[in-house]
């Protein structure tokens, strides 16, 4: 039977919903573990699912969010929580991997270039490194290793560039070598050279039409590049012979029966 005035029930009922004895008794009802299933089976619908995450993605929801999310890192017990537990959450390996991949994807690439052009963004900027210039222990820096220094130093410091780059090969050709030959040391795929790490270098298997990275990346680039981006698969290891005669004749004699 429908009621004679809809909007005077509406009123009555939320009166009554909330009194402080019927909220008690709704909040006791709602831990019943028959009440959490079903209600949890009602979240995890598709449909309800769906018009979770749209709604998620509307602008004002989206802000609030942004705005409970400050407000509550700046908690005081959050942030002396955060200060002890956040360093070493953050210095877990998988918790870096996955921070990584998510800076590495191309929209969030592309959202913090264009964020890093923004008139604001670029004076806070420039602003920052102005005071950061002239700190005392960067200006003292500044005069140790100034124009002067790196004239002075050439040989000592190309040593340690030469060692770093070195350093870099290893831990690629390693990579490679691992995964292609079984091997703990950098060694050729096709030979098995490794007494020298100057005979080895990165070949690209097939050929150089469908690689992912820039034309004519050699050497540091190319190893760089290929540790940055969680070394692509298309690629060994191989000693200079076996390279020069895979690129001569196709095939390197050690492939061939024979001989
Ligand atoms: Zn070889
Ligand atoms: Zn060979």
């Amino acid at each position: 039977m429908p009621y004679k005035d809809p909007e005077k029930h509406r009123a009555k009922s939320r009166e009554r919903g909330s009194r402080p004895e019927v909220k008690a008794r709704r909040k006791e009802r709602s831990q019943l573990p028959e009440v959490k299933a079903r209600k949890k089976e009602l979240r995890d619908r598709p449909e309800v699912k769906a018009r979770r995450k749209e709604r998620s993605q509307l602008p004002e929801v989206k802000a609030g969010k942004r705005k409970y999310g400050k407000e509550y890192r700046e908690r005081p017990e959050v942030k002396a929580g955060m200060k002890k537990y956040g360093k070493e959450h953050e210095q877990k390996p998988e918790v870096k991997a996955r921070r990584k991949e998510l800076r590495d994807r191309p929209e969030v690439k592309a959202r913090r270039k264009a964020r890093s052009q923004l008139p604001e963004v670029k004076s806070k900027r420039e602003e920052y490194v102005k005071k950061h210039n002239q700190l005392p222990e960067v200006k003292s820096r500044k005069r140790k290793y100034g124009k002067n220094y790196v004239k002075k130093h050439r040989l000592e410091l190309n040593k340690k560039t030469s060692e770093r780059n070195l350093k870099v090969k290893h831990e690629v050709l390693s990579h490679y070598s691992k995964k292609l030959s079984n091997s703990d040391v950098p060694c050729c795929n096709c030979c098995g050279e490794h007494e020298f790490l100057i005979f080895l270098s990165i070949d690209h298997i097939t050929n150089r039409k469908n690689v992912t990275h820039k034309k004519g990346d050699a050497g540091q680039t190319l190893y760089r590049y290929l540790r940055r981006n969680g070394y692509p698969s298309g690629h060994q290891v191989l000693c200079f012979n076996c390279n020069s005669a895979k690129s001569d004749s196709g095939i390197c004699p050690h492939k061939r029966s024979g001989g």
